[in-house]
């Protein structure tokens, strides 16, 4: 089984807590008004990864991180790859699983009915980005997506909105990447700082 993916990111340390693997993947039909990573929309764009590789060379570090996020594109349109890989990280690691995702969990479960995603997700952050909603919030781009922890099939509403760092860099084969969800007009200042320092900040 294949996953269309942009990239894979580490260690980075926010979106979810501790030291964390990044997984983005490749692919998004939501088209949310201002996203940060609209290069992420396309699903003939990134790489098809064999889920079985990826699996294996996660389980050779796994020990080192905290766990692993998954975002986007959108996670829920690639289904049958999240859960085969979730599922997989579940039996094999004690890693956490914090997943970001444009739908709303009424409509990923109307949609997965067989709401496999809350038995291996620890953490889901909902909803699609609302530019009027922009609050600043940490690690949410609007007001409207509820963060929800799953414990034994259930979703519980969590109300903590600074669960992590609000963005960190990370450098990976000479370029340098940003997760996160900077404030307004913070994106640019970064890219200013770096530029004057002859380094480029790629676009996601
Ligand atoms: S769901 Fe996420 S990746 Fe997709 S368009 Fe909205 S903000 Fe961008």
């Amino acid at each position: 089984m294949y996953w269309k993916l942009n990239r894979i990111q580490y260690p980075i340390y926010n979106l979810g807590s501790g030291k964390r693997i990044g997984i983005w993947v490749q692919g998004c039909s939501l088209h949310c008004v201002d996203c940060l990573s609209p290069s992420l929309w396309a699903f003939d764009n990134g790489k098809n990864v064999k889920v079985e590789n990826l699996l294996n060379s996660i389980i050779d570090v796994a020990d080192f991180f905290d766990g692993i996020t998954i975002s986007g594109g959108e996670p829920f349109e690639q289904y049958e790859s999240l859960i085969a890989f979730c599922s997989f990280i579940k039996m094999k690691t004690k890693l956490t699983i914090f997943c970001f995702s444009g739908y709303i969990l009424k409509e990923i479960k109307e949609k997965h009915a067989d709401l496999l995603f809350m038995k291996y997700l620890d953490f889901l952050l909902d909803g699609r980005y609302i530019r009027e909603k922009h609050e600043n919030l940490n690690s949410r781009g609007s007001n409207n997506q509820n963060l929800y922890h799953f414990v034994d099939g259930n979703a519980i509403l969590q109300k903590n909105n600074s669960f992590s760092k609000r963005w960190s860099l990370s450098v990976k084969d000479n370029q340098v990447f940003m997760s996160g969800i900077p404030k307004e007009n913070e994106l640019n200042k970064i890219k200013k700082i770096l530029e004057k320092e002859g380094i480029k900040l790629e676009d996601v």
